[in-house]
């Protein structure tokens, strides 16, 4: 299975787009859909300072790295539920 953008092995398979990427294009693709969706849905102004409460677990780190690449100014907040 090959990356559809650079033809380098790919490391996933993204089914419902119907195409495979390596790490490095997956990374751009989604930051690229981030971005895309902050946008259509306007949800964080370029002048806002979003706060991730970040739970350590892929998703909120995630979050929290893509907001920052993608320009903001993102904080994170450590919560630990039920510990
Ligand atoms: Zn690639």
């Amino acid at each position: 299975m090959k990356c559809r953008v650079c033809g380098k092995e790919a490391n996933i398979r993204l089914s419902a787009y119907n195409t495979a990427l390596c790490a490095d294009d997956f990374l751009t693709f989604f930051e690229r859909r981030v971005t895309r969706a902050i946008q259509k849905y306007n949800l964080i102004d370029k002048t806002d300072s979003p706060l991730v409460a970040v739970s350590g677990g892929k998703d909120s780190l995630s979050l929290w790295y893509i907001l920052n690449s993608a320009g903001l100014q993102a904080d994170g907040i450590l919560y630990r539920l039920g510990h």
